[in-house]
């Protein structure tokens, strides 16, 4: 079988397109036409808003992500910047306060409808529920933050009681801002779309088993988009049934990110937005492929885990109190060395790239012990290396990949 590289899934990758402006559109559409609008983080669980005839929800992380991955964060940011907010801030903040205070100019989507409501969560982290709070200054809008207990071992059942009584709370105040009433059925559909969303989810990580894998790291960064914009959706479902299908075509066609495939890689950190192409290309070119990344495995998945926490007609809400700690920053140091283990023996790693990241400071404190720990476990050569997320202007791109080329030599002198 002839064996060749590709990057863009050419077909899935206009589909995804279609989809991300879809989504916009539709927000954007029914914000106009009266639909009470919550702005959310990325970890509030936005299946809950389903319950409600008309409640839409917009995510301002991941149209920072997007405004990166286009290319225009940095100048998103320093909108921002110029108003006095620090560069050492998230830069997902800046770019969405930079967007925000000028009115959704510079962004591909002309930014978020402005919100009834906003709601944080201190599980991804603290400076989340600061920089809502600037909006909630600014405009006025009421503010829910969801206090979710950091978690150094397994979620305890008076943690997720305690959780659950918030999403009731917050569900008693949607309600009651909004006018409309609440249909748990709903929610449960929702939930479980969700569930099967993430399976499929988990499917489509899983073809970077093969060798060569079937997929990037990098393929499965972009094609988290829907997961956050689409959540509890049938359509969701639909794309993500699509996406492995496809895929398995292309594996079976002999078409492989990496063809030459020489060193799995893992990635520990967020992914680099404005970098992905390029990154993604020089590491190609030595037949490296980031087969896989926490940030992506730890999506539906409990602490230390990467299998699915599937859904399983328990009380829903219950369920999306206990899903909380489905992400990495709420997790203690040996829930990620403990996934990072599974990870690495799952998909058989080579080694590690750490992404430290500035300015994500909750990502990136524990990263310099973790590396050494997985170091002395595993053990599997590790590099750490200096991005930002979404702001261009913090990373230096020859520094970086002599550190990498550096790596690839130390797993070449580990196999020797
Ligand atoms: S600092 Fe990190 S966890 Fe917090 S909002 Fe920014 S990217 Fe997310």
């Amino acid at each position: 079988m002839a064996m060749t590289s590709t990057f863009s899934k050419r077909a899935a990758g206009q589909r995804l397109t279609q989809f991300v402006i879809e989504d916009a559109m539709r927000l954007r559409q029914r914000a106009n036409e009266g639909a009470f609008v919550v702005w959310i983080g990325v970890a509030v669980p936005a299946e809950l808003f389903a319950g409600f005839d008309n409640v839409v929800y917009a995510v301002p992380e991941s149209h920072a992500a997007l405004c990166a991955a286009k290319g225009v964060g940095a100048q998103q940011a320093e909108k921002a910047e110029r108003l006095g907010y620090s560069t050492d801030l998230c830069s997902y903040a800046r770019i969405d306060l930079g967007t925000a205070f000028d009115g959704g100019n510079g962004s591909p989507i002309f930014g978020l409808p402005r919100p009834d409501l906003l709601v944080s969560d201190n599980n991804n982290c603290a400076l989340l529920c600061k920089w809502f709070d600037v909006h909630h200054r600014e405009w006025g809008v009421p503010h829910v933050v969801l206090d979710v207990p950091f978690c150094y071992e397994r979620q305890q059942p008076a943690d997720t009681a305690y959780i659950a009584a918030q999403l009731r709370d917050l569900v008693d105040t949607v309600a009651q801002l909004s006018g409309q009433r609440f249909e748990i059925d709903r929610v449960r559909e929702a939930v479980k779309h969700s569930c099967a969303a993430l399976q499929l989810w988990k499917q489509f990580l899983d073809l970077a088993r093969d060798r060569p894998a079937g997929i990037s790291a990098f393929d499965s960064f972009v094609q988290m988009a829907p997961i956050v914009s689409a959540r509890g959706s049938e359509r969701l479902v639909a794309h993500l049934q699509r996406l492995v299908e496809e895929t398995r075509q292309q594996i079976a066609r002999g078409e492989f990110p990496v063809a030459d495939e020489r060193y799995r890689l893992l990635w520990d950190g967020i992914a680099p937005w404005p970098q992905l192409r390029k990154m993604f290309g020089r590491l190609a070119a030595q037949g490296a492929n980031v087969i896989s990344a926490s940030y992506t495995y730890c999506i539906g998945s409990l602490e230390g885990e990467i299998a699915l926490f599937a859904y399983h007609g328990e009380e829903p809400i219950d369920y999306l109190a206990r899903l909380q700690n489905a992400t990495v920053c709420p997790q203690g140091m040996a829930l990620r060395i403990a996934a990072m283990r599974r990870a690495i023996s799952h998909y058989d790693v080579d080694g590690v790239i750490f992404a430290s990241n500035r300015s994500c400071k909750v990502y990136s404190l524990m990263q310099i012990d973790q590396m050494r720990r997985i170091r002395e476990a595993v053990p599997i050569p590790c590099v750490m290396i200096d991005v930002d997320h979404a702001d261009a202007r913090k990373y230096a791109e020859e520094a970086v990949f002599s550190r990498l080329e550096a790596f690839l030599e130390s797993i070449d002198d580990a196999r020797a």
